[in-house]
């Protein structure tokens, strides 16, 4: 096996440098940074673009002619080499779906579904991991590591599988085993922690640091909300760069939302939509660290992990800086719903428009409900919910969700007795 040196940055003339979420200092790009050398661990970066370079490469009449259906559309926006990454996993150009019944059911002006479930390992968190193995690549890695709730890691597993990049992993004890199988049919080394997710992100941080590896982690390495951000090109390309007035994300770590955000913010500065979308940042009432800072205008506090919805139930925020923003400068709101909701959100999302999300995936949905019972989204808006991940990897829950099924020997007369046609009838 031949060992590629190391790089210590890449060329890169769209990427100026990085801006330090918390002390502001501005780095120029002269190696690859992760976290503020000033500030420390957990002073995540900013990245910088030049928004004149990306515009020689890139606007909504050079998209309309490029037939590339992957999130590798925009790579003029991301922070990697200029390359060919179609040998990679297809990621992203996951399907928008306007809704059929349940926007009118609700008064809203449009409803927009976008399953990001359909990403090759099943979960956005492809979007992340596309960029972190590129990265790894690019700068002559050959092992990547990441500590998660257990998308991002079958995410970073699957995605480094298909380029040949080897893969080690933490993950929680609690992780659902579909979330585990797939990690283990990637091929990953699997550290399944004795501990919570706090715990586990802790055993990863001291690991990567010890043994050297690419460090996948989405609270630390700032190219993941790079990759994530793909996902609000695709919702403002997919309505003719004209998006709804708001965009509903499930938060746990806040990466996502934070990558949301950074989307719609980079087509903002090129002139490509008039209008940054108001984002509805969802957590768990079991796990709502954002949402009670934002009700009691305090800092985030370490919150209990309590919720169905593994993939954001998240004490420990790793990304609060650019999930704040998110919301406060799109001028959107956090809002918290119970797991009952979640499960309800779930058994909707599948009966009424087709579509299989995970507890998490579909507690954005949860949420626009809730939002719209209270006043925040008005009837008459128009509203993208982000699903994020497939119900597939966690039928426990989507049992849960959806109640049992009829028992019957095959026998005709003793389905007739069975509750069958009252069911049909019901629905
Ligand atoms: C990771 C994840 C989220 C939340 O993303 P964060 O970056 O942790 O906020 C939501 N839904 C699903 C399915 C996820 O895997
Ligand atoms: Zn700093």
């Amino acid at each position: 096996m031949t060992t590629i040196p190391r790089k210590k940055k890449a060329n890169i003339p769209h990427l100026i440098g990085y801006t330090c979420t918390i002390c502001h200092r501005h780095y120029p790009y002269e190696e690859e940074l992760l976290t503020c050398p000033d500030c420390g661990d957990t002073a995540i970066l900013d990245i910088d673009y030049d928004y004149d370079v990306i515009s020689q490469h890139v606007s909504r009449e050079s998209l309309r002619k490029d037939y590339t259906n992957s999130m590798w559309r925009y790579k003029a926006f991301l922070p990697l080499e200029e390359r060919d990454y179609s040998a990679s996993l297809r990621v992203g150009w996951t399907p928008l779906y306007r809704s059929l019944r349940l926007g009118d059911e609700l008064g809203l002006k449009a409803l927009y579904v976008k399953d990001d479930g359909l990403n090759p390992t099943a979960s956005l968190k492809d979007r992340a991991s596309a960029v972190a193995v590129a990265k790894a690549l690019e700068l002559g890695y050959d092992t990547i590591s990441c500590s998660s709730t257990g998308n991002a890691a079958s995410s970073c597993a699957g995605n480094a599988a298909r380029v040949g990049l080897k893969t080690v992993i933490f993950v929680p004890e609690r992780a659902p085993q579909g979330k585990l199988a797939q990690m283990l049919v990637f091929g990953a080394q699997v550290v399944s922690v004795i501990g919570d997710y706090r715990e586990t992100f802790n055993l990863s941080k001291a690991a990567i640091d010890k043994y050297g590896w690419y460090n996948r982690n989405a609270g630390i390495n700032p190219v993941m909300a790079e990759g994530k951000k793909t996902v609000s090109f695709e919702i403002a390309e997919q309505l003719n760069f004209a998006p709804t007035d708001w965009v509903a994300v499930s938060v746990g770590d806040g990466c996502t939302i934070g990558g949301v955000y950074l989307g719609f913010r980079d087509l903002f500065a090129l002139g490509m939509i008039d209008r940054i979308p108001k984002i509805l940042g969802v957590q768990s009432t079991g796990c709502s660290p954002f949402v009670d800072a934002a009700r009691d205008g305090v800092p985030l506090k370490p919150t209990p992990e309590n919720t169905l919805a593994d993939s954001i139930s998240v004490g420990v925020p790793r990304n609060p800086v650019k999930a704040l923003r998110a919301v406060s400068a799109s001028n959107g709101a956090w809002i918290a719903v119970p797991d009952e909701d979640i499960l309800d959100a779930m058994r909707v999302m599948g009966t009424v428009e087709g579509v299989f999300g995970e507890p998490a995936g579909v507690t954005s949905f949860a949420g626009v409900k809730r939002a719209l019972e209270q006043g925040i989204i008005k009837p008459g808006e128009s509203v993208t919910c982000l699903v994020t991940g497939s119900g597939l990897k966690d039928v426990v829950n989507a049992l849960r969700a959806a109640g049992e099924p009829i028992r019957c020997h095959p026998d005709l007369e003793e389905l007739d007795r069975t509750d069958l046609i009252a069911r049909l009838n019901k629905a």
